[in-house]
């Protein structure tokens, strides 16, 4: 194609859903001129032969001698923006500060609908019919190939349709909802459907009803039906089969079926989005408490001179209604809030709360919804959505008057991405967009994070404090048990103590319920050879393999990797392997034993794959079908029973010993946490650990609800150490599946750290988990003061050893993973 005079020629710059470096200018076809702006999605070639969508960041007027050999575009998408300035200022941010690529922060901002590429296959919507009218030649000839074929790639559509240019029409389908992308069936998405009624021709039309009610006279029930239905119909569109039975008292299933055999009523299915709209009752807000009141009115107060604040409220004071009461100030002002939370799946009950007091005008947002739904509350949030609760993942949103962020269970280790790139931390972000937005945010924990609470020492954050549980409520009694003396007196029952069972025992008796807390899955960690020592390690990573008993095989929680369990010790030959230590499966199983009559369940990622099996699981024990629930980390979120008695901790050891400079933290929290689910609404709660080490500081802090000395102890250390929140760190992974290569490139990546950043590179260090997937692993720590100057001139070297490095021969293909702020 031949550009116009350089002078008057219009260029882009775009973004490539791609890891690569920079933008890239592409050359603007005269026609398309006028119409191109920041923010649409393009049709670009890159490479040989490979077509994408791609997101204009630039329109430049006037090229040079670069921009002369740019390629056109092949077509324009959008008509509006589909981000907004504020979203592109986030992505420089964020691949900025988390040193990866616009490329790579943009494939994890967009929904995958507005993310085409050559490989993305598409298939027919289960819900299109064949009959449909108004479409295209182009989009017909489309839907009759998918028809036919299972799915097809978009360059297949190229090869059918003739021609280069089709995430046009492709974008059209999607729209409608003709198509979807390939990987939203294998999310297995089903529309979820309401059931309605409406009036048959021709009844549904006024001059006919009276019709219809001498049809139906002789029944008083029918009747009652079709008032009800009039009645419903004057204020809303769709009439639910459900809202009649309420509304006519005595109507029933049979009456409606009756009437649709009469001709009067038709019965039909209404799709709904799945997780956006909420068609439940919506209930009144509970009067606030004094400490609510008191802590509202401090918050406002702060927020007067503070962007953030941290409310530190113990576990059942109710933050919850505290975050409601500010959220309502906001969406009356018309102003946007957003919610987020650690992992949404596991704090439905906390969706439910807000649900039903903002029912429908709430949409929840993370990695669970389909990509249909993703970009239907992509655009709802883009139309001013009041209220948007979130994963971390929500952060990416096209906010329009965003206000407010509630960063609910702020201290919580899964609002970092570990893995892929950008690897942001989803509060730390959350704080800067709000910035960008000129938001407030309220930071919300039992528990907070030794970063956050030094911010509010250093005055950054204001404190806001609620030290008592709502109406009153003692906080829970904790409980040691020393391990070590019962196992001196041989009173230990198996993994349990003799004290911890019998007040299982007591507590079953009391029709009390009862949460087991062990912070591994599995059954045993390890098998082991007693005579030799030997233990199955997993043949891709350097991990000791986990028995499942329910597979009854050795599996790895790294890759996934399982094999049988070998009869005799492949070391030493000796026949007689033993489990060591335990995980919740076998707490689970030992527990039948010494509680027979106690129904038990079990929570932890092998139980719950689904979202469906974990509601279940959590009806299951909120109706108190369910005795005891043995679980992980997931029986420490946001749980609000009411009946529990007893929480139990089986091993403290095991959180205090892990090899991290946050495990006492970590341990603080998950102890807190998993005791607060004790006693909740009318009654104290107990809580019984079991450990070696009753005189841990750790253990005695949490016995004492004394956050503060543990802040204090803990606090100091890391500053005798030098470690977060007072430097930062950047951890540094290099990977290959050849040691030779990678010490070789690791050498030279050395030396380029070390040369400009000196005695701030630790390492190379081989980590605790030195192999995964078959790829061999390298550690580099930097320790840099928090100064903004010298953060950026470490991560530039970052970037200039990680080039050096894959210049070096043979050294190209090492992987190199930088990890800021890492947790
Ligand atoms: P937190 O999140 O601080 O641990 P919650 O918000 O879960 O605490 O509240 C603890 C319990 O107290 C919940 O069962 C909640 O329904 C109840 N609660 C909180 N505030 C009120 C209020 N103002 N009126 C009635 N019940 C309340
Ligand atoms: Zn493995
Ligand atoms: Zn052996």
């Amino acid at each position: 194609m031949l550009h116009p005079s350089p002078a008057n020629a219009i260029y882009v710059e775009v973004i490539l859903p791609l890891a690569l470096p920079q933008v890239y200018t592409y050359f603007v076809p005269e026609e398309w001129a006028q119409q191109v702006q920041f923010g649409v999605r393009v049709e670009v070639q890159f490479g040989k032969n490979k077509i994408y969508s791609a997101v204009v960041v630039n329109v430049i007027q006037g090229g040079n001698e670069h921009t002369q050999k740019s390629k056109p575009i092949l077509a324009i998408l959008d008509d509006v923006p589909i981000i907004t300035n504020i979203q592109y200022q986030l992505w420089q941010w964020l691949a900025a500060y988390y040193t990866c690529t616009l490329g790579e922060v943009m494939s994890a901002a967009l929904p995958a609908n507005l993310k085409l590429a050559s490989e993305t296959q598409i298939v027919v919507s289960p819900l299109y019919d064949p009959n449909i009218k108004g479409l295209s030649d182009k989009e017909f000839m489309v839907m009759e190939a998918l028809n036919h074929n299972k799915s097809l790639t978009t360059d297949q559509l190229r090869d059918l349709l003739q021609q280069k240019s089709v995430y046009s029409i492709l974008k059209g389908l999607l729209d409608k909802k003709l198509v979807y992308l390939k990987e939203d069936l294998q999310e297995k998405y089903k529309p979820k459907t309401i059931s309605c009624v409406r009036l048959r021709e021709p009844f549904d039309v006024e001059e006919n009803l009276s019709e219809a009610f001498e049809l139906v006279k002789k029944s008083e029930r029918q009747t009652n039906a079709l008032m009800a239905y009039l009645q419903i119909g004057r204020s809303q569109e769709h009439i639910r089969k459900k809202d009649l039975y309420k509304a006519g008292g005595n109507v029933d299933s049979t009456v409606l079926n009756a009437m649709s055999k009469k001709g009067i009523f038709e019965l039909y299915d209404r799709e709904v989005s799945r997780l956006g709209s909420y068609e439940e009752e919506v209930v009144e807000k509970f009067p606030l408490s004094e400490q609510q009141e008191r802590a509202i009115g401090e918050i406002e107060q702060q927020f007067e001179e503070k962007n953030v604040v941290l409310l530190h409220g113990v576990t059942g004071s109710g933050k919850t209604r505290v975050f409601i009461e500010l959220i309502q100030k906001i969406i009356d002002r018309g102003e946007q809030v957003l919610y987020l939370l650690p992992e949404i799946a596991l704090t439905t009950q906390i969706v439910q709360r807000l649900q039903r007091i903002f029912g429908d005008q709430i949409v929840v947002y993370h990695s669970r919804v389909s990509n249909n739904d993703r970009v239907e509350m992509w655009k709802e949030v883009k139309a001013g959505k009041p209220i948007i609760l979130a994963a971390r993942s929500g952060i990416f949103l096209p906010f329009q008057n965003l206000k407010f962020i509630v960063v609910d269970e702020e201290h919580d280790p899964s609002y970092k991405q570990n893995d892929p790139n950008p690897r942001y931390q989803g509060r730390d972000t959350a704080i800067y967009l709000a910035a960008l937005h000129d938001a407030k945010v309220l930071l919300g924990t039992a528990t907070p994070s030794l970063e956050s609470y030094q911010n509010t020492i250093w005055k950054k954050y204001g404190l806001v404090e609620m030290k008592e549980r709502f109406g009153g409520l003692a906080m829970p009694k904790i409980e040691i048990i020393d391990i070590k003396e019962e196992t001196k007196r041989k009173t230990m029952k198996s993994i349990f103590s003799s004290a911890m069972i019998s007040e299982l025992e007591a507590a079953l008796e009391r029709k009390e319920q009862i949460i087991l807390f062990q912070n591994r899955r599995g059954y045993s960690p390890v098998l082991q050879c007693v005579t030799c020592g030997w233990h199955q390690e997993c043949v891709h990573c350097d991990v000791s393999l986990t028995y499942h008993k329910f597979y009854d095989r050795l599996k790895c929680h790294y890759c996934g990797f399982t094999m049988s369990i070998p009869e005799a010790c492949p070391a030493c030959g000796v026949v007689g392997l033993h489990l060591q230590g335990f995980g919740t499966e076998k707490i689970e199983d030992e527990l039948k034993i010494f509680l027979p009559d106690a129904t038990i369940a079990r929570m932890d990622l092998d139980t719950v794959r689904s979202k469906n099996s974990l509601l279940r699981l959590m009806t299951d024990f909120e109706e108190k079908r369910i005795d005891i629930l043995v679980g992980t980390q997931m029986v420490t979120k946001g749980l609000d029973f009411e009946n529990v008695g007893i929480v139990g901790i089986l091993s403290a050891d095991q959180l205090l010993q892990f090899p991290d400079f946050r495990a006492g933290e970590r341990a603080f929290q998950l102890m807190t946490q998993v005791s607060g689910r004790a006693g909740r609404k009318h009654k104290q709660g107990k809580v019984l650990i079991q450990t070696y080490n009753p005189a841990h500081p750790v253990i005695r802090e949490v016995i004492a609800n004394d956050f503060d000395t543990f802040f204090t102890r803990e606090i100091t250390e890391r500053k005798q150490f030098s470690y977060p929140p007072f430097i930062r760190l950047i951890r540094i992974t290099l990977k290959h599946k050849r040691t030779d290569i990678l010490n070789r490139g690791a050498k030279v990546y050395e030396k380029v750290l070390k040369h400009k950043l000196g005695d701030w590179v630790i390492g190379p260090a081989i980590p605790y988990i030195s192999r995964v997937r078959g790829q061999y692993l390298l550690d580099f720590i930097i320790k840099i003061d928090r100064e903004g100057k010298k953060v950026r001139y470490a991560k530039q070297t970052i970037r200039l050893a990680g080039n050096q490095m894959k210049m070096t021969e043979g050294c190209s293909g090492v992987r190199v993973n930088v990890d800021v702020d890492p947790m």
